[in-house]
């Protein structure tokens, strides 16, 4: 269907198609799925780095228990959308103005990520009479196998040390202002592996349970952070969210006697299927024994696959319309790489990928472009137009022109 909605929006067009394409419908419906799978004590953050925007915000808000934010300006974004939404604030780096602000903005738990920044969170409590409710951010010393980007097990700027911990809830204790009330344990991303992120929930558990019993403390909260991963390379077989619903609800019956709160914060499994990244082919050429196509936008928009030096799924979608006469460059059953329309070379979505068909003026459509796409890439860079910004809902759906609701103004 969104082939259908591209391939009509451009016959309409003079200009080359180039734009981001987010699903709403397909972002609440996926939502729900998995708000109605998770076990009861089980609360579902999402984590506005992996894509902040407004819309997507304002989709979200309503289904998700809130937002996990890393910086003053996520906070304000999400503030700008709901007043009231929870609201997560972890970070390696926090400022003192950050850390000031966040109290001032309601924030629910703050992720204290040092002892430093222990002894800050409680100097500003103090000066504001107030008191912040905390979860200390764990520095694993084991790591999850297979996931993308290690944040734990490997020497990393992120938490304490599992190892200090200890010594963590022997400062927290004597400070009046500090509610000390669970742990913190992201430490991965990208884990398309269902039973290793069982594994990861079940060690945190047995973490958080020895330090409640040896530290008497009394936890209300375990966040387990996010990373639950897409699979970019075989977007068939995505992670396995039955098989680890299956084992969690088994965890979560072990751990019953704590009656603490399970906290995720994922920010890729939830808006990455709801985005496409949609853009037309400007060129067609071979050098060196190799074809080539080159698009109208590339990793100033889309700048994961380079990032993590992968392909990034797409599908062709076939534009008829052709307006010059003389001929139109085509591939057939060819093996091409996929750049951008930067001068580097490292501007490639895709190399060596297989394609039945593929002429000038046709359309790339990349899936799973909602999560780490335009808000982790260079977008000035050479000073090309920035991409379009079209919504599709269903509560829409009268005619094609109304599906897609082009939002160019609020587009920065
Ligand atoms: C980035 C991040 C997330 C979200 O990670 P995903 O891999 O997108 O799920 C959650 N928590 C923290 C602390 C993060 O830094």
């Amino acid at each position: 269907m969104i082939e259908n909605i591209v391939q009509t929006y451009r016959m309409k067009q003079e200009k080359p198609l180039c734009a981001y394409i987010y699903d709403l419908s397909k972002l609440r419906s996926h939502v729900e799925a998995l708000l109605t799978t998770l076990p009861e004590n089980c609360q579902l953050f999402y984590a506005i780095k992996a894509n902040s925007d407004e819309t997507l915000l304002k989709t979200l808000a309503p289904h998700v228990s809130g937002f996990e934010v890393a910086s003053l300006g996520e906070i304000e974004k999400v503030r700008s959308v709901d007043q009231h939404i929870p609201i997560l604030f972890g970070g390696p780096g926090k400022t003192y103005e950050e850390i000031d602000m966040a109290i001032h903005h309601g924030v629910t738990l703050l992720h204290v990520e040092s002892f430093h920044e222990l002894n800050v969170v409680n100097h500003i409590a103090k000066q504001r009479e107030v008191s912040v409710s905390i979860l200390l951010r764990v520095n694993l010393r084991r790591s999850v196998p297979n996931a993308k980007l290690k944040m734990a097990g490997v020497p990393t700027q992120f938490g304490i040390d599992e190892k200090e911990i200890p010594k963590a809830i022997s400062l927290v204790n004597p400070m009046p202002n500090i509610n000390l009330c669970g742990f913190h344990f992201h430490a991965m991303s990208n884990n398309i592996d269902a039973m290793s992120h069982a594994y990861f929930v079940d060690h945190c558990f047995a973490l958080s349970r020895a330090w409640e019993n040896e530290f008497n403390l009394d936890i209300s909260y375990m966040n387990v952070g996010g990373g639950i991963g897409i699979n970019y390379l075989d977007i068939h077989d995505q992670f396995n969210w039955e098989e680890f619903m299956l084992v969690l609800h088994k965890i979560i019956e072990k751990n019953k006697d704590k009656n603490w709160q399970i906290l995720f914060e994922c920010g890729r499994y939830i808006t990455s299927s709801c985005g496409y990244y949609a853009t037309e082919v400007l060129d067609i050429k071979q050098n060196h024994e190799q074809y080539f196509c080159v698009l109208r936008g590339g990793s100033h928009h889309l700048r994961l696959p380079a990032a993590w030096k992968q392909n990034h799924p797409f599908t062709v979608v076939p534009v008829e319309k052709w307006s010059y006469s003389f001929e139109r460059p085509e591939l057939v059953n060819t093996n091409i790489t996929v750049a951008g329309e930067l001068c580097t070379p490292n501007d490639v979505l895709a190399r060596d990928v297989n394609i039945t068909r593929l002429r000038v003026g046709d359309i790339l459509l990349f899936s799973y472009a909602g999560a780490y796409g335009w808000s982790i890439s260079h977008h000035d860079f050479l000073s090309h137009p920035h991409p379009d910004r079209f919504y599709l809902d269903q509560n829409l759906q009268e005619n094609e022109l109304l599906i897609i609701k082009e939002i160019r103004n609020s587009f920065q």
